[in-house]
């Protein structure tokens, strides 16, 4: 029997309680707190451990120890004083939905698929949960309606310590790790699990249960999970994006996806047409150049960098220049310009290096092409291309 009482196994909704200080000593950034009882759940079986105040110290972690629960508080608590303890309700009954629904969603998917729970992780944003074997997307959906039919059935979850001897006839998960008390987590047509986490009384309390993804992960399955209010304040975050997609682009509510789609298909076929009379345009644009000059630099906006460089090669194989380059501005960097430089007559190779030098670029080729960016206003990069180029 342990001397003190765990308040969070007695009552799971036990937010406030009186306790004696047993012990309390400097630990890093606090000091570590031992009580006579406590209800601060201490991090453990995937759940994160609860916060609060102890009078008017901070609990800022829970970890168990032997048999002990020591208390990360802000500051010091007097030995042998009497304190008031307050848990975060919102944080441990936020805790409390995600456990339970994550009881239930693997409880059904050892049922089915005889899979075992291998990785439970509560974040603060989402639970992951890692099964040993791999499911489609489609029987994850059918384990999440069968889910929250448990939900809407509002079931009675109860947990107890029964004897070893009682254990062996009892079908629970995890039977593997555990040794001495085993408590067992009971979901009527659900799941029946050794868990020291705590769970809500009854199934409806979950709200809802909802898988966000489902990855492969080791030869198994990662979901994510959330359950209650974060699966209230998700659907929230959805709706409000969904209704922004269809007004967006008028559509009705299920049918964004394909909306979004048409969409992206005819800016692909746009950019083609753009890309066709860039490279119709830069075709006539060469011709204008009558043959044998040495340098020509152009300064060109908007177009594909195919069409550009097709450009350029037109330039230098239709003897319009030795050496072409062209300037152009691309992307968001403001002060930034690219560069493309042909040459038949010159090692480019070195000239990158030194215009690359003066005018803060970066970027380089082969000695008979290269391309990179310069940060430099266009009159500077004009000037120094005529003077290093001609
Ligand atoms: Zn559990």
């Amino acid at each position: 029997m342990k001397e003190f009482e765990e308040l969070f196994y007695k009552d799971p909704y036990c937010q406030e309680f009186d306790a004696k200080v047993l012990s309390c000593t400097p630990a890093e950034d606090g000091f570590d707190v031992l009580l006579s009882d406590t209800a601060f759940y201490p991090e453990g079986g995937g759940q994160p451990s609860d916060i609060g105040t102890l009078d008017d110290a901070h609990v800022l972690h829970v970890s168990r120890t032997g048999d002990g629960v020591v208390h990360h508080a802000d500051r010091a608590l007097e030995v042998n004083s009497s304190v008031h303890g307050a848990i975060d309700w919102n944080v441990r009954f936020d805790h409390m939905q995600q456990h339970s629904g994550e009881h239930i969603m693997s409880g059904l998917i050892h049922h089915k698929f005889g899979y075992e729970n291998v990785g439970f992780h509560m974040g603060p944003d989402v639970t992951l949960i890692d099964f040993d074997g791999t499911m489609t997307w489609e029987q994850i959906k059918e384990i999440e309606l069968e889910a929250n039919g448990i939900v809407w059935r509002n079931e009675v979850i109860e947990a107890a310590f029964p004897t070893a001897e009682e254990r062996t006839a009892i079908p629970y998960r995890s039977k593997k790790e555990l040794s001495g008390d085993v408590r067992i987590v009971t979901i009527p047509n659900a799941d029946v699990c050794a868990c020291c986490g705590t769970h809500v009384s009854r199934t409806g309390e979950i709200g809802l249960i909802k898988a966000l993804s489902a990855v492969r992960h080791h030869n198994g399955t990662r979901i994510e999970l959330v359950c209650g209010r974060r699966a209230y304040f998700d659907d929230v975050e959805k709706t409000d994006a969904g209704n922004r997609i269809m007004n967006l682009l008028s559509c009705r509510r299920y049918e964004t996806a394909e909306a979004v789609e048409r969409l992206q298909n005819s800016s692909l076929a746009k950019d083609r047409t753009i890309n066709a009379m860039a490279d119709q345009t830069l075709k006539i644009k060469a011709d204008t150049y009558p043959a044998g000059g040495s340098l020509i630099i152009d300064e060109e906006t908007g177009i594909d960098i195919n069409a550009l460089r097709s450009f350029c090669t037109k330039l230098i194989k239709e003897n319009k220049a030795e050496t072409a380059a062209v300037l152009f501005a691309q992307g968001s960097a403001e002060d930034q310009i690219n560069y493309l430089i042909m040459s038949n007559v010159r090692n480019l190779k070195e000239d990158a290096r030194v215009l690359n030098e003066q005018l803060n670029g970066r970027g380089g080729g082969r000695p008979d092409a290269i391309q990179g960016t310069f940060r430099a206003p266009i009159e500077a990069i004009r000037e120094t291309l005529s003077e290093r180029l001609k």
